[in-house]
């Protein structure tokens, strides 16, 4: 899967020899003639114009690997990551169930930020179908939707009731929809153990879902993300398109909160919002979890004596003087940076990444500890 592989890739670097990351849009209008092809020599045109002389002889052996796969392999799906390091036996590719951007990139390390920013938008979904007898869970990641399991329980009908009122008749029917939602609560809990998932939807007659909602123990009921009216053998392309529905607008409810909650930590001195802040924080090792837009990176510097990150394309070290090598987008740096650190990142999009723009340069953190206390007293000030 694809997580398992995502900190090796974090924490590999080329060395001397260059990491060649390409990401390609796989749509299907693009895959007639393949014309994606076209569009990874274009990209790799311009990008090896930038390239020094090492550099670009270094890169063939991968450019030719990359072009057989494309030449080979037919599409997995609609987007598609690949990083190669030929010098250092690196090579993986990703088919994605998301189109993501074109983009070509030759660095000392692999290029992460689309693959994150697909991995991050989509968090794992479980889906309980339910009725009055019958019940589907579903679990939805990264746009595929799977079966996962189907629960039957025998809910008497009339005519099994010879010789009972109508008003025992509802009381018995009731006390077993009863037990039926109460052993799908009992599943959800323990496939929530089994295979842990960030959101729950429920489906179904509303009779049902509202009975199972009430029925639903804490930990899954502060992960409900919404609920929507369907037929118990409904297809699952129709779950699907109803999930990622309720998916969106829960990301955007979520993100806009996570910048209340940044602004509110800055206020209090356990976070840093804008360029300069951040990039110090995570220069100390201070940052817990970094939050980016969407959005590429200014360049910047990063120095190799003392590993300061810094906002502009400085030819000293502000700390140790050293030479700082620069960089075409610092924010992708930062961002490897705190997952080489054991920290967390997070890519907010739509109106959370613009009001991020606004109110912090499209960058911010929450802080492990609080920055001014651990500085040198002249460095907190001047900061
Ligand atoms: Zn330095």
């Amino acid at each position: 899967m694809i997580t398992a592989d995502l900190q090796y890739l974090v924490a590999f670097a080329g060395g001397d020899a260059p990491v060649l990351s390409v990401y390609l849009n796989l749509a299907p209008e693009r895959q007639i003639r393949r014309s994606y092809r076209t569009a990874f020599d274009d990209l790799l045109k311009t990008v090896e114009a930038g390239l020094d002389d090492a550099w670009r002889t270094a890169v063939q052996a991968d450019v030719e690997r990359v072009r057989a796969y494309l030449r080979d392999q037919p599409p997995g799906g609609p987007g598609l990551a690949l990083f190669s390091c030929s010098a250092q036996n690196l090579w993986q590719s990703y088919a994605l169930p998301v189109p993501v951007a074109d983009r070509v990139h030759v660095g000392p390390r692999p290029y992460l930020r689309p693959l994150l920013d697909v991995l991050d938008e989509y968090e794992r979904y479980v889906v309980a179908l339910v009725d009055k007898e019958k019940a589907r869970l579903f679990m939805v990641y990264l746009g595929e939707i799977v079966e996962q399991e189907f629960v039957e329980d025998l809910v008497p009908g009339k005519h099994e009731q010879g010789g009972w009122s109508q008003a025992n008749y509802q009381r018995h029917h009731a006390a077993h929809v009863f037990w039926h939602l109460r052993r799908v609560a009992e599943e959800l809990s323990a496939l929530l153990w089994r295979k842990p998932f960030d959101r729950l939807v429920l489906a179904g007659p509303p009779e049902a879902t509202a009975e199972l909602r009430r029925l639903l123990p804490r930990r899954l009921r502060e992960r409900l993300a919404g609920t929507f009216p369907a037929e118990i053998f409904a297809p699952p392309s129709e779950i699907l398109a109803k999930t990622r529905e309720i998916e969106r607008e829960a990301e955007r409810v979520a993100e806009e909160r996570l910048i209340d909650d940044l602004l509110d930590a800055v206020f209090v001195g356990r976070g840093v919002r804008g360029l300069a802040p951040t990039l110090r924080a995570i220069s100390r090792g201070a940052v817990h979890r970094l939050i980016v837009t969407d959005a590429a990176g200014p360049p910047g510097a990063e120095c190799p004596a003392c590993g300061l990150l810094i906002a502009e394309c400085t030819i000293s070290c502000p700390e140790c003087g050293g030479t700082p090598r620069r960089l075409d987008d610092v924010v992708e740096r930062a961002v490897e940076r705190t997952l080489n650190e054991g920290g967390l990142v997070e890519t907010v999009h739509g109106p959370a990444s613009d009001r991020l723009s606004r109110e912090g340069e499209g960058i911010g953190a929450f802080l492990r500890f609080q920055l001014e206390v651990s500085l040198p007293i002249e460095e907190a000030e001047g900061g």
